[in-house]
């Protein structure tokens, strides 16, 4: 992996602008909410993009229309986080501990690989990854990385 001290809000500004049509079609509003300065971190952008487009993809497929998806950035302690919460259909706690598993999947065509690779990515970049979800209210995954100084 190609690792570079960048800015993660802008990397969330370009993933927001990007996904931004997908989601208007499916009757989603994509918002931001950014810290106003954020520590560089150390990350591969390619692969943080990923991350960050499969994330909002699965909120997207969880998401009636008339939802929001929201992409946050915060500092805390020595990390930056970064959470992609959404108001869809949330994660049943029977699966929860198989969602990060290749191959499992609740959808007729998934894959099962978008989170089984955002895990390794974030492994790779010694962050974690954490998730909450309530039935019908929606659910959050957040990413915590290290930051050097
Ligand atoms: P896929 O999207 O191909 O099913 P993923 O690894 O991306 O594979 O996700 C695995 C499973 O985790 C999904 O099938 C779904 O059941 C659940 N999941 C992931 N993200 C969300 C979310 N934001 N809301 C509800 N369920 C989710
Ligand atoms: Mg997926």
């Amino acid at each position: 992996p190609f690792k570079q001290e960048a800015d993660l809000n802008e990397l969330v500004q370009d993933v927001a602008a990007m996904m931004g049509e997908a989601t208007q079609e499916m009757g989603v509003k994509i918002e931001t909410k950014l810290a106003n300065t954020l520590p560089l971190v150390n990350f591969d952008a390619n692969q943080m993009k990923q991350v960050l487009i499969n994330l909002v993809k699965n909120a997207l497929e969880a998401t009636d229309s008339g939802g929001v998806i929201t992409i946050s950035t915060s500092a805390w302690e020595d990390q930056v986080r970064l959470s992609v919460t959404d108001t869809g259909k949330g994660i049943q706690p029977e699966i929860m501990p198989q969602i990060f598993n290749p191959f499992f999947t609740t959808k007729k065509t998934g894959t099962g690989l978008g989170l089984a690779v955002i895990n390794k990515i974030i492994e790779d970049h010694n962050g974690a990854i954490t998730v909450e979800s309530s039935k019908d209210r929606g659910t959050t995954f957040t990413i915590s990385l290290p930051c050097q100084s």
